[in-house]
């Protein structure tokens, strides 16, 4: 009999005849007195350390030597076998309620799985208690999982039988000779796995929603229904993780959208948002506190085209790398680009004039309206647009400069993000793709340059291989936001590939010519989707400085109505968003109103106020109920200034 070595997370090695499975090997281990007996009782699959690490299945048989350890349900490993397991436990239960169902893929996905079906009358979200319900069912009945290898064509042969078309369509484009079949019950599935020994160890789960798909999530290809599910490892990590969604979904900027009247979408335009008057005073506010810092950092707005000939973009790159994310047409029998980016056009400006270093640098800064072709399927409020604008400038200096002006950016950086007190920051640093464009020393030397201004700053990087810009390598700073999720919005690009491609020169100290060095910059990134996070992370409640209205004066009777008027008189003379709320509406309902569309500064005033030339904020401190007029608006005054202006 052939024996192998196994080797447990406590360091000891016991002998096994081959073919022994990893929880039987578990078991021994723990009953030879070296404990986690209860940790074995838990896994959910087993993690293998042979040639590669690969988490399997418990009941995986180990034929060589290896290192084996219980893979827990709440790590990570161990919630992705949890929900793929929840994803066949939904299949399954589908198709025992509703036979004719086809089911075609059903992956994990971040805290859940989803699995797309086809069925010829489609579900409707009634369906999907009475799913969960038969889930339950089939957990309680607790049916061994088994994993078997068949040969290809046996697979296609028995989900051909079964009317599976799609499983068939998928298994056909598998290059192995053999595929992994997963039974439990009467159902089966092609999986590679792992999963769970048994239906009842999928500890809990929730189906969450019902969504339209498309096969191979092509819209051009078959219409299919997607239901969305989450699994954790307790009843406790589900009931918390469902209450996370829920303040997400009180938070969800599309909802305080429309509460708050600040924007609209419209079939008319898929992914071009609709500012109303609200949003455009917050949109245009961002925009008047970023040209302040401008100001001071020594920026230069210009305004250039919105529509190009393509030749601009087959000099920058873009035509062979972006063209499908562009909108293209044909004017006069020539091609035309409506721009994705800034770059091209600032390269092209730059490239107009003859520059000398005395020049340097060059700080063009643009918020330019950009347009970039998104599936539809893929928008989503204003977090996935197809027109936008950013924050956008791109810096022309000498290789002697560059640290400098990254130092700069870093500083800038912070500024903003202190100005909104988004305090937990982090930074990666994203290095050279595959399809890059430029020279590998001008990549090496940039990422050095990078690595270098992070390092000065006393940042912790995370290092993201590969997933640099075709032209160049890039910092993110990360946002984390309230309901713990990242946001990437400052970064800033070394461009190894259009400064050489735009043939951009300056005249160095020497008289000789010379490539500048060109960054990519941005703080806020696109308005739209900052203003997308900015709701979600505040609830709504913008700083007093951004709120399209400030102020909203309250009359307890008609009596007062006319020196309401003129409170918000003076507050509007003093530079504030003032108006008085005159309608015949009862004084607690116009409060709960005003709460509602988040106005900061809520005041009454009567007639007692009237006569004594004060107002009453609501929530003032106790002593200070009613305070003078003039105060109250010189105070407020104070506190609404823009940050980071000039000093
Ligand atoms: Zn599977
Ligand atoms: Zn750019």
């Amino acid at each position: 009999m052939v024996e192998i070595s196994v080797t447990f997370e406590d360091g000891a090695t016991e002998r096994f005849p081959a073919g022994i499975t990893a929880r039987d090997a578990l078991i021994a281990h723990a009953r030879n007195g070296s404990g986690g007996r209860r940790q074995v009782e838990r896994a959910v699959a087993a993690r293998l350390d042979g040639p590669s690490a690969t988490v399997v299945d418990l009941g995986r048989a180990i034929v060589g030597d290896c290192r084996v350890a219980p893979v827990p349900p709440d790590s990570p490993e161990g919630l992705d076998v949890i929900r793929h397991s929840a994803a066949h436990l939904m299949a399954h239960a589908v198709k025992r309620l509703f036979p004719e169902t086809q089911i075609t893929i059903g992956p994990v996905i971040e805290n859940g799985f989803y699995y797309d079906f086809k069925r010829p009358h489609g579900f409707v979200a009634d369906d999907l208690p009475r799913i969960e319900e038969t889930m339950r069912q089939i957990a309680r009945e607790d049916l061994p999982i088994r994993r078997e290898e068949v040969l290809k064509a046996e697979a296609i042969r028995r989900f051909r039988e079964m009317g599976e078309h799609y499983k068939v369509e998928i298994i056909e484009g598998i290059p192995d000779d053999t595929v992994s079949l997963y039974q439990q019950g009467e159902f089966v599935d092609l999986c590679r796995g792992p999963h769970v020994p048994s239906t009842g160890r999928i500890p809990a789960f929730r189906l969450t929603t019902l969504a339209g798909a498309y096969w191979r999530g092509d819209a051009r290809n078959e219409q299919l229904q997607r239901i969305y599910g989450t699994a954790w490892a307790s009843a406790k990590d589900l009931e918390a993780y469902l209450a996370r969604l829920e303040e997400a979904k009180q938070r969800d900027h599309r909802r305080l959208g429309q509460a708050l009247d600040l924007f609209s979408l419209h079939p008319i335009a898929p992914g071009s948002p609709f500012f109303h008057p609200r949003g455009a005073i917050v949109y245009n506010l961002l925009v008047e506190f970023v040209r302040g810092l401008y100001a001071r950092y020594g920026y230069s707005e210009v305004i250039t085209p919105l529509i190009y000939k393509t030749d601009l973009y087959k000099t920058s790159g873009h035509y062979d790398l972006f063209k499908d994310d562009m909108f293209l047409l044909t004017v006069e029998e020539e091609e035309y680009g409506v721009k994705p980016m800034n770059c091209p056009g600032h390269c092209h400006l730059f490239a107009s004039r003859k520059h000398s270093y005395r020049d340097l640098p060059i700080r063009y800064a643009d918020f330019s309206r950009l347009h970039r072709f998104e599936p539809s399927g893929t928008l989503a409020g204003l977090v996935r647009v197809r027109s936008m604008a950013q924050d956008d400038a791109h810096i022309y200096c000498t290789p002697e400069q560059l640290d400098g002006e990254l130092e700069q950016f870093i500083a800038m950086t912070r500024e903003v993000y202190a100005a909104f007190g988004f305090d937990r920051i982090e930074v990666t640093l994203q290095t050279r793709p595959a399809n890059f464009l430029g020279r590998v020393e001008l990549w090496d030397a940039a990422e050095d340059a990078l690595r270098r201004a992070l390092e000065q700053a006393g940042f912790t990087v995370t290092p993201l291989p590969g997933q640099g810009a075709f032209y160049g390598p890039k910092i993110g700073f990360d946002f984390r936001d309230v309901l713990e999720r990242s946001w990437t919005l400052a970064t800033v690009q070394i461009d190894c590939a259009m400064p050489e491609r735009f043939a951009l020169t300056y005249v160095t100290p020497e008289g000789s010519e010379a490539t500048p060095v060109m960054l990519h910059r941005a703080v806020l990134g696109s308005l739209e989707r900052f203003i997308a996070i900015l709701l979600e992370h505040t609830a709504g409640r913008l700083p007093l400085w951004l709120a399209p209205v400030q102020v909203r004066v309250l009359p307890v009777s008609e009596k007062a109505a006319e020196y309401a008027m003129r409170v918000a008189e003076a507050c509007r003379a003093a530079g504030l968003r003032a108006e008085p709320d005159l309608r015949n509406e009862k004084l607690g309902y116009k409060v709960r109103e005003a709460q509602l569309e988040r106005i900061p500064a809520i005041v009454v005033v009567g007639e007692r106020e009237a006569a004594a030339g004060t107002v009453a904020p609501r929530g003032a401190p106790p002593g200070q109920e009613t305070i003078p007029l003039e105060a109250f608006v010189a105070q407020t005054a104070a506190e609404a200034r823009m940050p980071g202006g000039a000093a």
